[in-house]
């Protein structure tokens, strides 16, 4: 066979099978291998700018996305594979989009058919299938077995439910029932299906001690060349990549998974809402990234923390609690974007329309929270889930920010960021712009709730328990503020009905105060907190 060369066709027989693969489909047991012939088959894979920059790319996002797929090409490679890979930096210049590139293939190769795994997004499926149908050629979609629930029967769970609310917790517990997780016989093991209330901890004020170190793995030659080709071809945009550590290879991610289960999951449940300045890791696991690339298997993760527990090394709260964000959060807000997409993308369920704040993009505002959360964000392409919920998106859930706006900083920052579970997370659960179809509460709350959870706020310069005046938090203003512009159509949320009644002690001259300080944080004229 012809060595593979990057950016080359290397193989210039007729092609029976194209199997597509995508960025986010580097897995070789993936449904789209099956009945892979290598004396007729080729792969198909192709970096493509419009994936960089259909929403602005953090650099590190980038650098992940390239560095995963060519290690994944090596690995193809190496099993004598077929391999027709487009690079960004081929010559004369990499091609724009998938639709472009796809084309070009069919052109080239003149495959009899096309297979692929059913891709993550929409947008992708829609244009790939309107390639295939314009080539006159046959598309196999086929079900992408990495996750435990398809669509369809997602959809069976959302109408067995005859009109009741669709809530995570009735679909993660039909889950540990179908899959035997964490279970003795037919009731949850030890006695509850979640642990919630043992998993809100805070640091107190001695903080977090020591917290073991982030898991890192060192870029080697292929990572560093696409490191210096992202420095220099996307120098515009944010973040910058000098931390990158981040697992690209499936040993990486198994390496990872191994790290993790030893040294964080003992702790990940009683700290999993915790903060702390300066600790962007804490006891999380790290591997959202590895897992949406399909570099790890949801199944594998899930079992190694079951068997953790079971041996006796992990408590039931902590196994219970990383358990939920798998099987439940992860396959449930894949349900809810494919059920609702393409229609989900337009919600705005509470009619923001304020723009996102230009410092979003820098971190350049003295909100001291917002400040060290966004920064780690563009250093690392990381931030934990509570800095995503309750500082990045609650601000901008209270500001009023358009939640297509928002969805699209989330999407373009986090190395893990796939629409597929980026979109439901910003624009159900943050911004609850579906009207509560995710989430069955807005989560709003003041600064005083992240002052609680370890947030900054002693070396802010603003008081998380003043909602008017000039030293106020934004959080706290912002929060009454809130609740006073949608008093009217959030009165029949039963959850929200005692932080509504607290409406009633504000006097006409505290609000007034609330609206002038909000006014000057929205305003364009906004004498401090960044540009
Ligand atoms: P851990 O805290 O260690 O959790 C373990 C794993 O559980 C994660 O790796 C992830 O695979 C899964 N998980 C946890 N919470 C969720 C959730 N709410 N939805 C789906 N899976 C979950 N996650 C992404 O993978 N990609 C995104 O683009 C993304 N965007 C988000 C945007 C917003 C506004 C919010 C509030 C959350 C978002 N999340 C996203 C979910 C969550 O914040 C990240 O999965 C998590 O922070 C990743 O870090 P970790 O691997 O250390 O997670
Ligand atoms: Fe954030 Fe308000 Fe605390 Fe400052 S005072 S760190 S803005 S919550």
């Amino acid at each position: 066979m012809t060595p593979f060369t990057p950016g080359s066709n290397p193989d210039h027989r007729s092609v029976r099978t194209l199997v597509i693969v995508l960025g986010d489909q580097l897995d070789l047991d993936a449904a789209a291998f099956d009945g892979f012939d290598p004396r007729q088959d080729s792969v198909w894979m192709a970096e493509v700018a419009e994936e960089s920059t259909h929403v602005w790319s953090s650099k590190q996002r980038i650098a992940m996305f390239l560095a995963a797929m060519r290690h994944f090409a090596q690995a193809l490679r190496a099993k004598g594979w077929g391999l027709h890979y487009t690079r960004l930096d081929d010559p004369p210049v990499g091609c724009g989009t998938l639709t472009e590139a796809l084309k070009l293939a069919l052109r080239t190769l003149s495959p009899s058919r096309l297979v692929m795994t059913a891709s993550g997004d929409w947008r992708v499926w829609k244009a790939l299938s309107a390639v295939a149908a314009e080539a006159g050629l046959a598309l196999d979609v086929r079900r992408d077995r990495h996750f435990y629930t398809t669509v369809k029967e997602f959809a069976a769970h959302q109408r067995s439910l005859q009109g009741k609310a669709l809530r995570l917790e009735t679909f993660y517990r039909v889950l540990r029932r179908r899959h035997n997780i964490l279970m003795d016989g037919d009731a949850p093991e030890g006695g509850q299906w979640n642990y919630d209330k043992a998993n809100r901890q805070t640091f107190g004020r001695a903080g977090p001690g020591m917290v073991p170190e982030r898991s890192r793995f060192e870029p080697d030659e292929t990572t560093c060349q696409v490191l210096q080709w992202v420095q220099e071809k996307f120098a515009d945009h944010p973040g910058d990549l000098a931390s990158f550590a981040w697992p690209v290879t499936r040993q990486d991610a198994l390496q990872a998974l191994a790290d993790f289960i030893e040294h964080r999951l003992p702790v990940f449940g009683p700290y999993q809402d915790a903060m702390w300045p300066g600790e962007p890791w804490l006891y999380h696991s790290q591997l959202s990234a590895a897992l949406n690339l399909k570099l790890l298997n949801p199944r594998e993760v899930v079992a190694a923390a079951e068997a953790a527990y079971r041996s006796g090394k992990v408590p039931l709260a902590s196994a219970e609690g990383f358990i939920r964000q798998i099987l439940g959060w992860r396959e449930y807000v894949r349900g809810i974007y494919w059920t609702q997409m393409p229609s989900y993308l337009e919600r705005n369920a509470m009619g923001a329309s304020v723009e996102l704040p230009a410092w979003y993009w820098t971190g350049d505002t003295d909100f001291e929270c917002l400040r060290q959360t966004i920064q780690q964000t563009l250093q690392h392409g990381y931030a934990h889930h509570i800095q995503r919920l309750m500082v990045t998106g609650l601000f901008a859930l209270l500001l009023g920010v358009k939640p297509k706006a928002v969805h699209e900083w989330y999407l373009a920052v986090y190395v893990d960021a796939v629409e597929w579970v980026e979109l439901p997370n910003t624009l159900g659960m943050s911004q609850y712009a579906d009207g509560g179809l995710m989430a069955s509460k807005p989560y709003i709350a003041t600064g005083k709730y992240i002052e609680r959870m370890g947030g900054p706020c002693a070396s802010c310069q603003y008081d998380p328990a003043a909602f008017e005046g000039e030293t106020a938090c934004p959080f706290t203003t912002l929060y009454w503020d809130f609740l006073m512009r949608h008093q009217a159509q959030l009165a029949h949320e039963p959850r929200l009905e005692f932080q509504l009644q607290r409406l009633d002690v504000l006097d006409s001259a505290q609000r007034e105060g609330i609206q002038r300080r909000a006014a000057v944080i929205r305003g364009e004229g906004r004498p401090t907190g960044g540009k």
